[in-house]
């Protein structure tokens, strides 16, 4: 199959969280099966400064934007260690800025007309690269505008009559939604302006548009595809994502186990496998606690949390439970940078407890895995989680994941009781309701089964057994893609 991904962002160009890993990982093991990948990234800054090779290709794509034509150079390049081709769009304006999304805690003003003008270009580049795509598919409200612009403006056109267009959701937390004057930024006609559509209580909604219009749309876990129709994790949205439940198919992310596998990974100080996770383990645990100055001991059981932090990775929940935490024989690792009051909190409780807490505020990757490699214990107390990334990299380097049993974290990580370690595929620790008493007896459960090595060796190897490879959902989006393309939605 022709496929184009759009995104806006993608590893190793440009990365904000998950959707970046998705959208590489992804993108690789499709052309890895034999499909003809082009990946349509913006040109943002922070990738005009990386190493990969590129070069112009020359060639220019104009949209219509509010009356006016708006030209974009185009760059092209290859996605690392794959056949995967990477266009590059390079409109300076709209992406030769600090952030992706964000400056100084505060969203940029034009990110309507920002996506609205990135979603025309893949359009164009699409149609200047003559990629004759079968389906195009597109990642969040960043280019939720692109099925809309699919089935309104370019099916009528010589090389999209038999494109489909997907649309996969990361997150029903991030929407696209601006006031609905902003409808003009998206050059369609204004009669699409309505609640069945593109508008959503008055305002322009990107994500509902994507949805709305796709011929196919998923989600990262099957949990989540279920509780994104329910009023509780729908944001709102429930009623739409109901309307269109046959469409809908939830798809558990892979890890890109080229990157995340500790017997390879460059940026841990030991290497290790399966047969030697305990001498590996023990020496990254033992350089990382040297690292943070925390006292060297083997046995205390050390619990890692990388993330963003806000109120979904469950940070309020981790901030009700320290005082308890402090009381017992445990190191904690954070990184994440986020919302001012969960930084300061784990700054904090770094300078107050300096001997069990280490915190750094900052988006590290190498730090990440060696914190991944160095952990036994890793914490993941989402209040939602439409996959996790982090629980399958725990498992993967023998960490054991502590997580709410909601979205992706229901679905990849089996929870520790006598009957699943008998059968020798408990993973990790769940807890079923979002509380902080919940959360602590759970992790209380972990930190007994640290002390008991017959039972830790189990979880530890049973993680480390799963196949969290991309390949098992490549497989499960070509069925989502030739679906779509079976049924080109036409109700629009
Ligand atoms: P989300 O996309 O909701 O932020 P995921 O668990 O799906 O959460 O993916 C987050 C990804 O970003 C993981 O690869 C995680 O390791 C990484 N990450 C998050 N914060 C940091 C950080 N401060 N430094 C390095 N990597 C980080």
């Amino acid at each position: 199959m022709r496929i184009v991904i759009a995104s806006s962002e993608a590893v190793p160009f440009a990365k904000t969280g998950g959707l970046a890993d998705v959208v590489g990982g992804l993108g690789k093991a499709l052309a890895r099966r034999g499909h003809d990948v082009t990946l349509v990234l913006p040109y943002y800054r922070q990738l005009m400064a990386e190493e990969i090779p590129r070069r112009p290709t020359g060639r220019f794509v104009e949209i219509p934007m509010r009356g006016q034509r708006v030209r974009a150079g185009v760059v092209e390049s290859q996605l690392p260690g794959s056949q995967v081709r990477v266009l590059l769009i390079d409109h300076p304006h709209y992406f030769d800025r600090p952030g992706l999304y964000v400056e100084d805690g505060s969203d940029y003003p034009d990110n309507c007309e920002r996506f609205c003008a990135f979603s025309r270009f893949v359009m164009e580049a699409a149609k200047m690269f003559r990629l004759q795509p079968d389906v195009i598919h597109c990642n969040d409200w960043q280019t939720g505008l692109i099925p809309a612009l699919q089935q309104i403006e370019y099916r009528s056109r010589p090389g999209f009559e038999q494109t489909a267009a997907v649309l996969t959701i990361h997150n029903m937390a991030f929407q696209g939604s601006f006031w609905g004057l902003d409808m003009e930024l998206t050059g369609l006609d204004e009669s699409y302006f309505n609640w069945r559509q593109m508008e959503h209580y008055g305002r322009l909604n990107l994500l509902k548009s994507g949805i709305v219009f796709s011929d196919a749309l998923t989600t990262v876990s099957p949990t989540y595809a279920r509780e994104i129709q329910t009023a509780e994790f729908g944001c709102g949205l429930e009623g739409v994502l109901q309307h269109r439940a046959e469409a809908l198919t939830g798809i558990l992310n892979g890890i890109d186990v080229d990157l995340w596998n500790p017997d390879t990974d460059p940026a841990i100080p030991m290497p290790y496998s399966r047969e030697t996770v305990s001498v590996g383990k023990a020496f990254c645990k033992k350089r990382l606690q040297e690292r943070f100055n925390l006292p060297q001991q083997p046995k205390i059981p050390l619990c890692g949390m990388i993330s963003r932090m806000s109120e979904q990775k469950g940070f309020d929940l981790i901030e009700e439970i320290a005082g308890e935490l402090m009381q017992q024989d445990v190191q904690l690792a954070f990184l994440g940078t986020g919302e001012k009051e969960y930084e300061a909190f784990v700054r904090e409780l770094a300078a107050r407890c300096p001997d069990k807490v280490a915190a750094t505020i900052g988006f590290d990757e190498s730090l990440a895995h060696q914190i991944e490699a160095a952990s036994d214990i890793y914490l993941m107390p989402s209040r939602f989680e439409p996959c996790g990334l982090n629980q399958m990299y725990s498992q993967a380097y023998g960490t054991v994941p502590a997580v709410h049993a909601v979205g992706g974290l229901a679905d990849s990580v089996i929870d520790c009781t006598p009957e699943s370690l008998a059968d020798r595929v408990a993973t990790g620790f769940q807890f079923q309701t979002y509380d902080a008493a919940a959360f602590l007896t759970r992790l209380r459960d972990a930190l007994d089964a640290y002390r008991d090595d017959a039972v830790w060796d189990v979880l530890v190897e049973n993680g480390m057994s799963c196949d969290w490879s991309w390949d098992r959902s490549a497989e499960e989006y070509e069925q989502v893609y030739a679906q779509a393309r079976a049924s080109l939605n036409p109700s629009c």
